[in-house]
């Protein structure tokens, strides 16, 4: 038989950061509380299945459904000149926040690290290199954190991006961000000036 408290222990264990001493806790919490709060719980991570999209240009997952590509691909104000490179979509969302970018932007899904595991969206970002140069795709702006991690990935970006050295330029974040540090948790300030100088590599 199930044990139903084990197993929902157990996938929470897989949330980033969440140990398997953690996850119990919050099943116990969860047992704590009334049966509305854990119904509407599961209601809510069900609805992410059902109201959330993945944008087929960018990849990152956005909630209006009407469309089979985001806000940002979609608006024809932005510029199709630059692509920024990020490794997640709250990276995206810290970028939006510094409010000076303007062109569009692909998300990596993840880095890779030195001991080889880790994923990228390797396939979806040649086929979306290929399809922006078309549009006219001058330069890509590689915005991953200054961690190992990052640095690791855009070694990979590098190769990927190869065959095409001769139709666009590639650019760097400066140095407003300090070694080690993460987009995500980023401010606004030090995001624009880590935009305004970026270098090309
Ligand atoms: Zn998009």
């Amino acid at each position: 038989m199930n044990n139903s408290i084990d197993d929902l222990a157990t996938a929470l264990a897989k949330l980033p950061g969440i140990g398997p001493r953690q996850a119990k806790r919050f099943v116990y919490f969860l047992l704590s509380r009334p049966g509305g709060e854990r119904k509407q719980l599961a209601d809510l991570v069900l609805a992410l299945d059902k109201e959330v999209r993945q944008c087929g240009e960018c990849m990152r997952f956005y909630n209006d459904r009407s469309g089979s590509i985001c806000g940002y691909c979609g608006d024809s104000k932005r510029s199709d000149a630059e692509l920024m490179l990020v490794e997640k979509d709250q990276d995206l969302a810290a970028i939006e926040r510094a409010g000076t970018y303007k062109g569009r932007y692909f998300v990596l899904g993840g880095v890779l690290t030195l001991s080889g595991t880790g994923v990228i969206r390797e396939k979806e970002l040649v086929r979306a290199v290929e399809k922006r140069i078309k549009n006219g795709l001058k330069e890509i702006v590689l915005a991953l954190s200054a961690t190992s991690e990052g640095e690791h990935t855009v070694d990979r970006v590098r190769e990927l991006l190869a065959p095409y050295r001769d139709q666009i330029k590639t650019s760097q974040l400066g140095r407003g961000l300090a070694t080690g540090s993460e987009l995500e948790y980023s401010d606004a300030e030090t995001l624009r000036a880590a935009l305004q100088n970026r270098k090309e590599t």
